[in-house]
């Protein structure tokens, strides 16, 4: 089967260029938002501590942010600041009336409980989706904010023309920030869905039935070739860091990318577009995913 299809070659699912796009659209209605509010929407983030990794992430919000006209503002905590303390600040931010987003840096120090946090934040500034009330919308399919790495995911199969109603869609992984609010929402636009992870056997069994395949384990390397059903759509959302410096995905991009009909790559795919869709959310607001 592969060899059949040896000549195909899949069309580069290309974040970087989508995000061009995508920018121009959001600093459009970042501006008709600000003309509504009487000021530009503001996205503050929260960091506890100081993993640097978090910090990158943080100037690289701020960065697209600005680019984007929403106006972001860094609110900084000491990493032994007490759990009360933290939830002071984070009411702070739900009181503020200049502020229609806010994002809490992960990874937390170990006594800031992450859902508790998750769930002090105002239903209608969790522009990251990570409280129990917009993953319980989602489920329901209610008005939400949804995690912004399943909406970039969304918005790429969109902007790529991917029906995806009727279609087998299956999601590698299943964790509460990736896996598991992608699957629904794929189900949400009438895929029928499968989830595999770390405990599902026979991996490919379930990823060669796939017409929208995304994966999100965090295993390099993991999707072969063999495991791709011909033509299918093939969203790598893995980032791994490799020893040698620069990022890979979970995805075999250059095997995979001769039996798939569409293939993201990593770096330069999904991960561009994830900051775009805190700033989408905060500039729009939640949003009904799809038809019931
Ligand atoms: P996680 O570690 O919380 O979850 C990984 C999931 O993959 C688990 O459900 C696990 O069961 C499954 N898994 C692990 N090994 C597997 C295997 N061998 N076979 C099948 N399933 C397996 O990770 P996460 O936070 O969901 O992130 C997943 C990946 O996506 C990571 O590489 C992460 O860096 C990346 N990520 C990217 C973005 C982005 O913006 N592009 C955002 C968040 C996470």
């Amino acid at each position: 089967m592969r060899k059949e299809h040896a000549t195909m070659t899949a069309q580069i699912l290309d974040g970087r260029a989508m995000a061009t796009t995508i920018r121009a659209e959001l600093r459009e209605r970042a501006t008709a938002r600000a003309n509504e509010l009487g000021f530009a929407p503001g996205l503050a983030i929260l960091r506890i501590g100081d993993d640097p990794a978090s910090a990158v992430y943080t100037n690289q919000l701020a960065r697209a942010a600005e680019q984007v006209s929403v106006r972001a503002t860094v609110e900084q905590l000491e990493a032994d600041t007490p759990p009360a303390r933290v939830r002071d600040a984070l009411q702070q931010l739900n009181d503020d009336p200049r502020i229609q987003g806010i994002l809490v840096q992960m990874p937390l120090p170990p006594q800031v409980p992450q859902q508790m946090i998750a769930d002090r934040i105002e239903p209608d500034k969790d522009v990251d989706g990570i409280s129990t009330r917009s993953m319980g919308n989602l489920f329901l399919h209610l008005p939400t904010f949804v995690p912004s790495t399943c909406l970039a995911v969304m918005e790429m199969l969109a902007r790529a023309g991917v029906r995806i109603a009727g279609r087998r869609a299956v999601v590698v992984g299943k964790s509460n920030v990736v896996g598991k609010p992608l699957a629904f929402l794929l189900l949400q636009y009438d895929a029928t869905i499968s989830v595999c992870h770390r405990r599902t056997r026979d991996l490919g069994f379930y990823t060669r039935q796939a017409d929208i395949l995304v994966v999100a384990a965090g295993v390099p390397g993991l999707i072969t070739a063999e495991m791709v059903k011909a033509g299918a759509v093939v969203v790598d959302v893995g980032i791994n860091v490799l020893p040698q410096g620069g990022v890979t995905g979970d995805v075999d991009y250059e095997q995979v990318r001769e039996v798939a009909g569409a293939i993201s790559p990593v770096p330069g795919g999904v991960g561009v577009l994830t900051n775009l869709m805190v700033l989408k959310q905060t500039i729009d607001g939640a949003a009904v995913n799809a038809t019931a």
